[in-house]
């Protein structure tokens, strides 16, 4: 439904901080997520800049027979496009921000939906970073409490497992700290049940002692892509866990803004990060290296600059999605990936992507959460631009043609900070830990107060 008024309800809002309401001249801009393809219309939009007006906001809301659907960025906004948020308020933690590092712990308290940049730079000052995903944009909440997946995920883990403590504001209103000891049972439920539980105003995560790292991408014409795809599988069945990489087939159109190395090409791309020392990880490298690549920037560099490598949009984008997690990649399967996107074919996706999991990514933690590790050996990612309706569609359908045709090798696990379509949300937690995290968010939040993007 869409609405175009103020309702009663909404408009108690007003006053309690920064507020937005259809027909107000701010509403368009403050409802619109980062993935501009989803069109949300809530009946308000509240932009807190104090942990006192999220409690007030999210008090006001509950009172008025609202619900409250927290929000970064909007990066993962995806499955709310089916989703009717005509008695929602999107809490749009955007203006509440800050990162402290605390150099002698090794830790870092990030303040509601401050964004990865912020955190990696700030770390950076004391020679430490932190499990960030590839963009620099993507807000720290919203990653690490859906799981998150970093480069250096295969020695270290999902992110979801460096959370030391929360701070989230409940359905009663109340700001509630979450820690290994103090309310341990929504400390493992919000470490992967996220903006189920509450709005988090808060975290605190271990940072990881690197001031620089070995990474970098490799980059083919598509044509190369049969020869350079079936290396990447093969290699990535014995490297080690320091490394993490992805291999992506993209196709890129003709746009002044792009460098002419992308601007109309179709191209096919491995990058990542080694966790290793320059000669060790040349040695890793030699084999992709052999296939003599167009380009090659792999190489020691700050670990601030490691958000720069995989080349992510640098700004809101409009896109649709799909996703799988595969068991096992034969060369069965990369045939499969290229009679869809291999040379010679249309696909119209910007990029069908695997993201190499196992290693520490495939380890349930015995400290973690109700998400503490991916099952799987690759994730599947396929995305295409999503300008207008009919693009959307089409895009939609590409996406989810390359999951068809990797069904056979998949398994029936979906990875939640890959999943944009609303699906079964049980599909992204093992069978015990979704009974678990069911229960606890019943007793939590009987009302359903709080919406999430992957709702339980
Ligand atoms: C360009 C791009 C690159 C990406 N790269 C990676 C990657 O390398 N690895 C990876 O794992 N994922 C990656 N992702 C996916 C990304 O991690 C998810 O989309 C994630 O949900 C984004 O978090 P956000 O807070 O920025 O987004 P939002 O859309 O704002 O949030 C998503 C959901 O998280 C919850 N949430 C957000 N903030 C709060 C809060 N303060 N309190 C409570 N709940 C909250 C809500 O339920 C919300 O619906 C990428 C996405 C994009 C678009």
């Amino acid at each position: 439904m869409t609405i175009t008024a103020p309702t009663p309800s909404a408009d108690t809002l007003r006053g309690l901080c920064e507020v937005h309401l259809p027909g107000d001249p701010g509403y368009d801009a403050a409802r619109t997520p980062w993935n501009l393809a989803v069109d949300q219309r809530p009946a308000a939009v509240a932009v807190p800049r104090t942990v006192e007006e999220v409690t007030a906001v999210v008090r006001a809301a509950a009172g008025a027979g609202l619900r409250v659907a927290p929000q970064s960025t909007g990066h993962g906004a995806g499955p709310l496009s089916d989703v009717s948020l005509s008695d929602v308020v999107i809490v749009r933690l955007s203006e509440l921000t800050g990162v402290t590092v605390d150099a002698s712990a090794g830790t870092a308290r990030v303040v509601g939906g401050t964004v990865w940049q912020d955190v990696v730079e700030a770390a950076a000052t004391h020679g430490m970073t932190a499990l960030h995903g590839s963009a620099p944009d993507v807000a720290v909440a919203g990653y690490t409490l859906s799981g998150g997946l970093s480069f250096y995920g295969r020695q270290h883990g999902v992110a979801a497992n460096s959370v030391r403590a929360v701070e989230v504001v409940t359905a009663d209103g109340s700001v509630t700290r979450a820690d290994a000891t103090t309310n341990p049972d929504l400390f493992w439920a919000i470490r992967g049940g996220g903006g189920n539980f509450g709005v988090v105003v808060a975290i605190e995560l271990d940072l990881l002692p690197y001031a620089d790292v070995y990474a970098g991408m490799l980059l083919w014409d598509r044509e190369r892509s049969p020869e350079v795809a079936h290396a990447w599988a093969t290699w990535t069945h014995d490297v080690p866990e320091s490394v993490t990489t992805s291999m992506r087939i993209m196709s890129f159109p003709p746009l002044p803004d792009l460098p002419p190395f992308l601007s109309g090409r179709d191209l096919i791309v491995i990058d990542g990060a080694l966790l290793e020392d320059d000669d060790r990880a040349t040695e890793l490298l030699a084999p992709l290296r052999a296939l003599a690549p167009e380009m090659d920037t792999f190489g020691r560099m700050p670990a601030a600059r490691l958000t720069d490598v995989h080349m992510d949009p640098p700004a809101p984008a409009p896109a649709v999605s799909d996703h799988s997690v595969l068991g096992e990649l034969t060369e069965e399967t990369i045939e499969a990936l290229l009679g869809q996107v291999g040379p010679g074919t249309q696909s119209g996706l910007l990029f069908a992507e695997l993201r190499h999991l196992g290693g520490a990514f495939s380890r349930p933690s015995p400290t973690g959460g109700a998400l503490s590790h991916v099952p799987g050996a690759y994730a599947y990612l396929g995305a295409a631009m999503a300008p207008f309706p009919e693009a959307a569609a089409a895009g939609q359908a590409a996406a989810t043609a390359v999951a068809r045709a990797l069904a056979p090798w998949s398994q029936a696990s979906r990875v939640p900070t890959f999943t944009d379509l609303r699906v079964e949300t049980g599909s992204m937690f093992d069978g015990e830990a979704w009974a678990r995290l069911s229960h606890l968010r019943d007793a939590a939040d009987p009302g359903r107060l709080f919406v999430a993007n992957h709702q339980l």
